[in-house]
């Protein structure tokens, strides 16, 4: 029982020490105890998959097809329905452990890496490398990878709520505690898959892998499965009420057959064709396949999308709140002023004692470590000073109360000239506010309203020229430890101004967002005069905007709110909470809301905005476990590239559905129309298959790749809750369908006068080589003399692929057997050809006069 044993015993009975683990031990370790991973949940086997493939109801109608077929004596074409079942399946399997595999790589780069000290030094290793006796670093933001029993505790708070369900986060501490106690009492240990909210503490790892707490309980939870999105629910809804519809049509033209007097197996076949050349088996399939394909281009632009619903929302974004810092600007930190608290060496030095002491960076091997705002510093009084080593160790740290982003502050305890004093560093606002003392020749004395002028004054300077400012302090103390109540009464002992450049990119990244009816806002913590500066430089506060702080944000009403947040783009000196308020506020007029965190307090605002985006290189685990999507290079511009990207995802797979149902729709009036006129069967069972699920897949896979065009952000964006099945746009399905019908009609009467059997073989081959043609026309909603035949290489692949296969089932003896073509004559091939083009053509003509009328 590792919690009732004092640190010493525990670092002993694990064989480690306080400077970690050796890389040999390391190895013994994992021997003896073995590695940090969850046993892996069973995944689906290959042959489930295969076989759950069969369930669909089209897979069903085929299967009667095929049986069918052996009844009316036609053997070969039952072998052909079967052969391409099976692909179906094969295909569909491939690309169902196609799309696991992406997910999971995609996984794999979302998570985080574990701090730990081996060999004395600090390194990041991946969570499933750290061993039993292993030295945690423990940071707020942190989840904590492995269980451990607590060495050294400042401050250190936990959230346990994944485990025990508490949600108050728990106070740690590092001595050893008597008496049997549960987990939740077991305030000196730290448990896998928990969070550290505040604080820093190290603690040495007791347990790794399914021996930890939470692989005791793993067994338990099933991951939640990866469930549809709102498009799929929709597409699959639509498809099972299509599907009905077309089965009634389908038990109205068999009994019309009867009626007229057709052999029933042949009129079953007929019906059953029908059904395959009209039900839109694809529909939820090319949407998996459109955001697979999407979110691994996105995932080497830099965005991580963690799951397939996100990619969908982030087409409608139309609020992107950002950081300011790291995310709109560089987030590299250089000092340009001090302004001590007055003249002299003795004040500067004291100053940069505070920037020295107070601050939780530090040097590795010449290089500064740590937050930009306090590395800054440091690196100041390197390239001024002397010796950085010699002040930290001359001064220790006996006690601190971190950082956080609500208070504003951070404060240190160190022992100076013989006395305890407390060097606090923070917001100038904040710190100014609660000093009552300022630093004078050595002395204190109490601080005058002149001072205070003279202060602020030189902050305002500051902060119009974009610096961020923060403020130092000390205060006497006469005890060896610090709580927030210390932090007030503070003696005032300068201003250090530092510079945050905007990113290069910002400026474009804003531009951009206007234009496509985005509407960008910064949310700082920063100064409200520093925050206007850099946003006015980069765009976002333009004329009529305005920036408000978190506290004019409190004394607004929730209907105030309602009324003006559309002129408020910059919010400075706000807390986390305040992020909630604000995406709620924009969320109730019915927007898409992207909002972007990095700390442990930013989790609950993360999950709240429709897109909670979490920065991959500063961001906590906390904060990324709660975003839905995750930008590797912390850049504003990267939120607005992906939404481009969302967008263009959305309309590749609108244009690819409109494709297939248009195709779809041609040849249910094709049979329709004949079967209407007596007239015999236009198709049969093969030729439709052969459409449906061979070439016709080919266009609409490359529709799906379409490149993002420049103009999707000049676009509003489109609403939530738009449906995708708009009238206009099943009006123009209709349309579509109608024209390739009639031209396909037309072929088959002109085969007609040859016999029944060329007229069958030209119907097919026309509506197929239409439907290839058809695939240009749906790559998007201009000509393609707008568009660029050569700008998508792969739906001319394609068509040349799909034509390769059409002709070789019509030319090649076997093959034409197989499919029940007849041989065609050269006049009859070339008229095929003419109305194939001829929709393809009409469409084409008509875009290019409206293209021409608009531009008039
Ligand atoms: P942001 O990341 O939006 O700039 P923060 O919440 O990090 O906002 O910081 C808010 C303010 O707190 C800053 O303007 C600065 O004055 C102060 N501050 C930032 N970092 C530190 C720190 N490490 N120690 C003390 N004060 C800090
Ligand atoms: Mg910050």
């Amino acid at each position: 029982m590792f919690y009732k044993m004092n640190a010493t015993e525990v670092l002993n009975a694990l064989n480690s020490s306080k400077n970690g683990l050796s890389e040999e031990q390391v190895r013994e370790s994992e021997n003896q105890y073995g590695k940090n991973q969850l046993a892996e949940e069973k995944k689906q086997g290959v042959l489930k998959v295969f076989f759950s493939q069969f369930k669909d109801l089209l897979v069903i109608i085929l299967i009667i097809a095929a049986v069918i077929s052996i009844f009316t004596g036609d053997p070969e074409s039952t072998l052909v329905i079967l052969v391409v079942i099976v692909l179906n399946a094969v295909l569909g399997t491939v690309q169902h452990f196609k799309a696991e595999k992406s997910l999971n790589s995609l996984k794999k780069l979302a998570s985080p890496l574990a701090k730990v000290i081996r060999d004395g030094k600090r390194r990041g290793i991946e969570a499933a490398n750290i061993v039993v006796g292993d030295i945690l670093v423990l940071e707020a933001g942190d989840v904590v990878p492995a269980d451990g029993r607590i060495l050294e505790s400042y401050s250190l708070q936990v959230n346990e709520s994944s485990l025990t369900g508490e949600t108050e986060s728990i106070n740690k501490i590092s001595g050893e505690i008597s008496g049997d106690k549960t987990l939740a009492d077991q305030d000196n240990m730290v448990f896998s898959g928990t969070q550290v909210t505040y604080g820093r503490g190290l603690a040495v790892v007791t347990s790794v892998g399914m021996n930890t707490e939470l692989g005791k309980i793993a067994q338990l939870m099933n991951e939640t499965q990866e469930r549809k999105t709102p498009l799929q629910v929709s597409l699959d809804d639509f498809g099972k009420k299509l599907s009905l519809l077309i089965m009634v049509i389908c038990a109205c033209i068999l009994g019309l057959c009867v009626y007229r007097g057709m052999d029933l197996l042949d009129s079953l076949m007929f019906a059953v064709a029908l059904a395959v050349a009209a039900i839109p088996e694809a529909l939820s399939s090319i949407v998996t396949i459109s955001l697979a394909l999407g979110t691994s281009k996105m995932a080497k632009e830099n965005a991580i999308m963690k799951n397939l619903k996100a990619v969908e929302s982030l087409g409608c974004v139309s609020i992107i709140c950002s950081d300011k810092t790291g995310t709109l600007t560089k987030n590299k930190m250089t000092v340009k002023d001090l302004y001590p608290a007055e003249n002299g060496e003795a004040s500067k030095e004291r100053l940069l004692l505070g920037a020295l002491l107070c601050n939780d960076s530090s040097v590795a091997e010449g290089k500064v470590l740590g937050d930009p705002t306090e590395t800054a510093l440091i690196e100041y009084y390197m390239n001024t000073e002397n010796d950085y080593g010699q002040v930290v160790a001359d001064y220790p740290r006996l006690a601190e109360l971190p950082f956080d982003s609500d208070r504003k502050l951070m404060s240190t305890l160190h022992k100076i000239d013989g006395s305890y004093a407390m060097l606090t560093k923070g917001a100038a606002d904040v710190l100014l506010y609660r000093a009552t003392q300022i630093y004078n020749n050595g002395q204190e004395r109490a601080i005058t309203e002149e001072d205070l002028n003279r202060i602020k004054e030189q902050n305002t300077a500051y902060s119009k020229k974009g610096l961020r400012v923060l403020a130092f302090s000390q205060k006497k103390m006469d005890k060896e430890s610090l709580d927030f109540a210390d932090e007030d009464q503070f003696t005032f002992i300068g201003l250090i101004a530092m510079q945050d450049p905007p990113r290069e990119e910002s400026k474009g990244a804003v531009a951009h967002c206007m234009s496509a009816g985005i509407k960008p806002v910064m949310i700082t913590g920063d100064h409200k005069i520093t925050a206007s500066a850099i946003a006015e430089e980069i765009g976002i506060l333009s004329p009529g905007q305005r920036a408000i702080t978190g506290m004019e944000l409190d004394e607004l009403s929730d209907e105030k709110l309602d009324q003006e947040i559309s002129e408020i783009s910059v919010y400075a000196r706000v807390t986390p909470a305040h992020k909630i308020r604000i995406v709620d506020a924009w969320q109730k007029k019915g927007n898409i809301v992207a909002m972007t965190g990095d700390g442990v307090n930013d989790a609950p605002a993360l999950k709240k905005a429709d897109i909670g985006i979490a920065m991959g290189i500063t961001g906590t685990d906390v904060s990324k476990d709660a975003a839905s999507m995750i930008l590797t290079d912390d850049n504003f511009a990267t939120i607005v590239k992906s939404v481009a990207n969302g967008r263009n995802i959305y309309t590749n797979i609108k244009n690819s559905i409109k494709f297939l149902l248009s195709g779809n729709t041609s040849g249910i009036l094709a049979v329709v129309y004949t079967s209407l006129m007596a007239l015999p069967i236009p198709f049969m069972a093969v030729h439709l298959l052969f459409i449906n699920l061979i070439t016709d897949s080919l266009p609409a896979i490359a529709i799906s790749m379409e490149k993002p065009r420049a103009d999707l952000l000049k676009e509003p964006p489109r609403r939530s809750d738009e449906p995708i099945l708009t009238k206009p746009y099943l009006m123009e399905i209709g349309i579509q369908g109608l024209l390739i019908a009639a031209f396909t009609l037309a072929a088959y009467y002109h085969g007609l006068l040859v016999g029944a059997a060329t007229a069958s073989t030209m119907a097919f081959a026309t509506l197929c080589f239409a439907r290839l043609w058809h695939g240009f026309n749906s790559r998007g909603k201009q000509s393609l003399f707008k568009l660029g035949l050569f700008t998508n290489m792969y739906s001319l692949g394609a068509f040349a692929l799909g034509t390769f296969l059409l002709f070789s089932v019509l030319m090649i003896a076997p093959l034409q057997r197989l499919f029940q073509v007849t041989p065609l004559s050269g006049a009859n091939l070339i008229y095929i050809i003419v109305c194939a083009v001829a929709p393809t053509i009409l469409i084409q003509l008509a875009r290019v006069l409206k293209e021409l009328l608009h531009k008039n």
